[in-house]
């Protein structure tokens, strides 16, 4: 078996489930799982419902529900004008689950509350109708698709919005449910993202989460390999968003990868390595408007290169210095410092020690960061530096790769803190944030057009 999954946008529209088809298609000897998510940016349309009905604004609701129909409808009618009864069959289905959602937004509205088990459960329903319109559409096609709710599949704890699953139950009822829905199909389809708690309440996977998904399908089905669509040919070295020329990796280690997004690379959901390395199931990251590149192999570190691999970011982070009067040693320091932080839950990116000094790298305020730094003010020097980056060279065994510090000096003008992780797995900056863009330039061709 294999897991195809599909994101956002390369389901948005007719044209992009088109090419979804023919994908699928020339792998149906393979035995795929489909898995999908919403349709792009429905996702961030159904949050919006959500806040507005909690605001209790029901004419922007109403609004919003109408775009969301109408989504829904236009794609269904064109993928299936072909076949009136399977339109008429799938504008029902389609119907039963807004007009069910829209019952359920009233609810929110009257009261004007949401909990974050209302929330999951609005934000569910991106996925439960792109995968409902993609299965008729797979149908339609001539390919005899079943349709499953990953509901009765992923089983979770209660934590609705980011939720966890439970390993063992999940593996069981995927391992039982495929199997069932095979039978007499050429395919079966189901939803990224969602879940349900073992109590049968739906539960999402955390943004993002429709890569978690199909790792997970994988791990459970032992999976020949799990192949991540999305708009871009691969893994890039950096976000194209920022860097203009990026490479394509061609093959990547699971650990380098999950530092990757570690370290703020929007590449795949941090989460799903991990399913994957533990069957050590290939993940293969394509491109669904360009099927004809091969990707980026997420593969075993045996068997991928050193080196280099990419350049990540993190924009606005805090850089912070704890100086205290006394020699403490390194793990009183520590101990302290994580004795305010911890019981507050706030992250922390990078930590570092010395006798009497503790570093931190931190993403912007978190409500309760004041009250931990007021804490430990009481028996050290707490200075906050802002507006500051954090840079990040990943590649394993990356100190092999010479010169990157001198680089970041010389155009950063300042490295406030410089570090190579524990796993060698990357090399660390924290800089001044207005020379970020410069400084990610000309290091990123330092390493990828002029480098070793
Ligand atoms: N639809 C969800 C999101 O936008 C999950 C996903 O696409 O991975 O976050
Ligand atoms: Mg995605």
């Amino acid at each position: 078996m294999i897991i195809i999954k599909f994101g956002g946008t390369s389901v948005q529209n007719e044209e992009a489930i088109g090419r979804v088809i023919s994908i699928v298609r020339g792998r149906l000897s393979e035995k795929p799982l489909v898995v999908v998510s919403a349709l792009a940016r429905v996702t961030r349309l159904l949050c919006s419902i959500a806040e507005e009905a909690e605001a209790q604004r029901e004419d922007s609701v109403k609004d919003l529900l109408r775009q969301l129909r109408e989504r829904h409808f236009n794609l269904a009618g064109n993928l299936l004008a072909g076949r009136p009864d399977l339109l008429d069959r799938c504008l029902k289905d389609v119907e039963g689950l807004i007009s069910s959602l829209e019952t359920f937004v009233g609810g929110v509205c009257l009261l004007g509350e949401l909990s974050a088990r209302s929330e999951a459960r609005i934000i569910s329903t991106g996925e439960l109708l792109s995968s409902t319109i993609i299965s008729y559409a797979f149908n339609a096609n001539g390919i005899s698709c079943h349709w499953i709710d990953a509901r009765r599949m992923i089983t979770t704890d209660d934590n609705y919005l980011n939720a966890r699953p439970d390993m063992d139950v999940t593996e069981a009822n995927i391992k039982r449910i495929v199997g069932l829905e095979y039978r007499g199909a050429d395919l079966v389809l189901t939803q990224g993202f969602v879940a349900s708690t073992d109590k049968g309440a739906t539960s999402v996977l955390g943004f993002e989460g429709s890569d978690y998904s199909a790792a997970i399908f994988g791990m459970a089905l032992g999976a020949e390999r799990v192949e991540i669509w999305t708009d871009v040919d691969g893994i890039r070295s950096a976000d194209p968003r920022v860097i203009g020329d990026t490479r394509k990796i061609d093959v990547i280690s699971y650990e380098e990868a999950a530092e990757m997004a570690a370290m703020g690379a929007r590449v795949l959901h941090p989460l799903t390595i991990e399913p994957a390395r533990k069957k050590n199931i290939p993940i293969l990251v394509l491109n669904s408007t360009n099927p004809s590149c091969d990707g980026t192999l997420v593969i075993r570190g045996d068997q991928s290169p050193d080196g280099p691999k990419s350049v990540a970011f993190k924009e606005d982070v805090l850089f912070i210095k704890v100086i205290s009067p006394k020699l403490d040693g390194v793990t009183r320091m520590l101990g302290k410092v994580f004795a305010s932080l911890y019981p507050r839950r706030i992250p922390v990116t990078l930590a570092k020690a010395t006798e009497s000094e503790v570093f931190l790298v931190m993403p912007e305020e978190r409500v309760a960061l004041q009250d931990a730094l007021d804490e430990i003010g009481k028996w050290a020097d707490v200075t906050v530096y802002r507006d500051k980056a954090f840079i990040s060279v990943v590649g394993r065994n990356i100190v092999g790769f010479e010169g990157l510090g001198d680089k970041v000096i010389s155009v950063s003008g300042k490295v406030h803190l410089a570090n190579v992780s524990a796993n060698m797995m990357s090399e660390n900056f924290v800089i001044d944030r207005d020379r970020l863009q410069v400084t990610m330039e000309s290091l990123h061709d330092y390493i990828f057009k002029t480098g070793a």
